[in-house]
């Protein structure tokens, strides 16, 4: 089976890394980056870099680097397929959370909307209707 490459990237332009590694590494706040304890080399102090903006990960002491599917299949063994399919129920979280951003959005407008046309509706169109009578 082979997956296309429009939804690899489409995948990986919605999961955030920083979810998925951070959930076999514990990661801390640096600046713009994440930083932890690589998982793949021993380390006392942390090396290992994860990067929200490039949505990759990189190790200072042991060089290793990748985006979320490399990490899975790197750090738990995954074939690529797994590796996809581990990934995208944070791809589903991440639609469903735009969905509901959306859908908060439309209530809001709509709402605002609403307050609009009958606070007008009353002053505009009746002495409109007035004029033709
Ligand atoms: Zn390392």
């Amino acid at each position: 089976m082979s997956i296309p490459q429009s939804f690899i990237q489409e995948l990986l332009a919605r999961v955030d890394v920083v979810d998925i590694v951070g959930r076999y590494v514990q990661l801390k706040k640096s600046g713009a980056n994440f930083m932890g304890l690589c998982p793949f080399h021993g380390e006392k102090s942390p090396s290992f870099s994860v990067s929200p903006s490039k949505q990759f990960y990189h190790c200072f002491g042991c060089g290793k680097n990748g985006n979320a599917i490399g990490f899975l299949m790197e750090h738990t063994g995954m074939t690529f397929v797994e590796a996809v399919k581990a990934t995208f129920p944070f791809y589903v979280l991440r639609l469903l959370g735009g969905l509901l951003y959306l859908g908060g959005m439309l209530i809001m407008l709509w709402n605002v909307l609403m307050t609009a046309t009958s606070g007008k509706a009353t002053t505009v169109t009746i002495p409109a209707a007035a004029a033709h009578a």
